[in-house]
């Protein structure tokens, strides 16, 4: 089995992409295949400067490394089509000798002329097929003899598929079955640009053939491309790849998850937003292998080599799937949470440091371990600033609704329990506090809230144990004696 992704870098690489490029993996993996990666650059017009270079740290952050492909090399390299040329013209001529495409000298002018002169209510988008292709300049029309004068002169020419009419192009795709298209239906695909470089069907067909790939999985589409794809492998005399189409990508709001729409809605489109908004790689890769495919059973969390040992194209779905951004952000805080604290905390103790000034890796990981579940990004972490830092703001309405005239006096009273109390670990913090509610006879709310607002400046939050045993005790008293001093109700 040997499969491949196969992007354009017209454009950063799309979450749409990355799931093509997901089930290819996987696919390659699970038979002991090959996972090609192939850049078709033929498009000038539609290239992105650092398109390609993102599409390369996206997948490498993703984790799907290839087995061929540009940088890394390969038995069928070069592995970018602008790197090719010389075998698609190649090809074409084989197709021009066979019959099976023509040289077409046709201006834009005289082609709008053509639909102009055919549009009708019938017929309103007219095509340049078996239909029209004698009314054109092209050598079909036009003796030997004067083809070879003109492309000797310079003048500028395409390369046509001679589509025959009448043809049911048939193949069986794996994600949708017997699929039919009516060869009057499609028109004299360019083949060859003007400029000497091939359209994305010639450059796409040759390739699949000489790279030896056995199966085609892309989006749907791609599916109305397919019939030519067809028609160029039985016109090579070559086997076309077994083919499967995947399901669109459909936007919460219906319709397909265009980048307009996304936008609206606040949903990233390119891979590089998630890596920026700090999404963890397997989280994205789980969502987005389950968008679309199901591996049979009600699992949900899958690492890769899980998806790798399920996946099948079968169960691959062909009716559209909607995009859950609220989904992939459980998934998100499923595997950052099992992730262990220290790991996040070198990703994120540069960040802590450079706002708070110096935290030690350890404190990060242990304030970390604190509040993981109430974290989705690794990122969140800087946004609990009093595990780093005394709180200079504290929530106005809970003060206002819940601060009593007595609450820093009984702050005052604690904190003289805790300057006497030897073992500073959340057990024995929790002992003394119990015990200090038992002697004075005060309600759990009278002690836990002003300390909590104390601690944080908020209402609520982790374990106050555990939070009093992180920042020490020099920093809890300094903490409650600031709060008893300077907190206060309106009345
Ligand atoms: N270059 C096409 C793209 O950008 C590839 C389609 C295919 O896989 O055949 O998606």
């Amino acid at each position: 089995m040997r499969v491949r992704f196969a992007p354009s870098p017209t454009g950063y690489l799309h979450i749409g992409g990355l799931r093509t490029a997901l089930y290819n993996y996987l696919l390659a993996k699970k038979h002991n295949g090959s996972f090609i990666l192939r850049i078709e650059d033929t498009d000038q017009s539609r290239f992105v400067e650092d398109a390609e270079a993102d599409i390369l740290a996206s997948l490498a952050w993703a984790g799907l490394q290839y087995d061929e492909g540009p940088v890394k090399g390969g038995p069928n390299g070069p592995y970018k089509q602008s790197e090719r040329s010389d075998r698609y013209r190649e090809i074409a001529d084989v197709l021009v000798q066979s019959g099976n495409a023509y040289i077409a000298f046709d201006s834009t002018e005289e082609i709008d002329a053509l639909k102009a002169k055919h549009t009708s209510p019938t017929n309103p988008n007219p095509r340049y097929d078996y239909s029209t292709r004698l009314e054109m300049n092209n050598s079909l029309t036009i003796g030997a003899q004067e083809v070879s004068e003109r492309i000797q002169r310079g003048d500028e020419f395409v390369i046509r598929l001679k589509v025959e009419p009448g043809q049911s192009v048939v193949f069986n795709d794996s994600v949708r079955g017997g699929v039919t298209f009516e060869s009057d239906a499609v028109d004299d695909q360019v083949l060859m640009k003007s400029d000497g470089l091939p359209t994305y069907h010639l450059a796409n067909i040759v390739d699949d053939h000489d790279m030896e790939i056995t199966h085609v999985i892309r989006g749907e589409e791609w599916l109305s491309s397919t019939p030519k794809h067809i028609l160029l492998y039985k016109a090579m005399g070559w086997e076309a790849p077994q083919m499967a189409h995947l399901p669109l990508i459909m936007s919460p709001s219906g319709g397909k998850l265009s980048k307009r729409n996304a936008d609206t809605l606040g949903i990233p489109v390119s891979v590089s937003q998630y890596v920026e908004a700090g999404y963890e790689p397997e989280a994205l890769l789980n969502y987005l292998a389950l968008l679309g495919w199901n591996p049979g059973d009600d699992r949900e969390i899958m690492t890769l080599p899980e998806l790798c040992e399920a996946f099948a194209l079968e169960k691959v779905g062909s009716a559209g799937v909607q995009f859950d951004l609220q989904k992939l952000l459980w998934f998100n805080e499923h595997y950052l949470r099992a992730k262990a604290p220290l790991e996040i905390a070198s990703a994120e103790l540069e960040a802590v440091c450079s706002r708070f000034g110096p935290v030690t890796q350890e404190f990060l990981a242990e304030s970390i371990a604190l509040m993981l579940d109430r974290m989705s990004f690794s990122k969140d972490i800087i946004d609990f600033s009093y595990l780093f830092t005394a709180p200079s703001e504290f929530d106005e309405a809970s003060l206002a609704k819940r601060w009593k005239s007595d609450s820093g006096a009984v702050l005052l009273s604690f904190c003289n329990d805790l300057a006497a109390l030897s073992d500073w670990k959340a057990p024995s913090l929790e002992a003394s506090l119990k015990a200090k509610l038992e002697k004075e006879g005060w309600g759990m709310g009278a002690l836990m809230f002003p300390l909590r607002m104390a601690l944080s400046g908020l209402p609520s939050g982790p374990d106050l144990y555990r939070l009093m045993e992180l920042l020490g005790k020099e920093e809890v008293l300094s903490r409650l004696n600031h709060a008893a001093a300077t907190l206060k109700t309106d009345q």
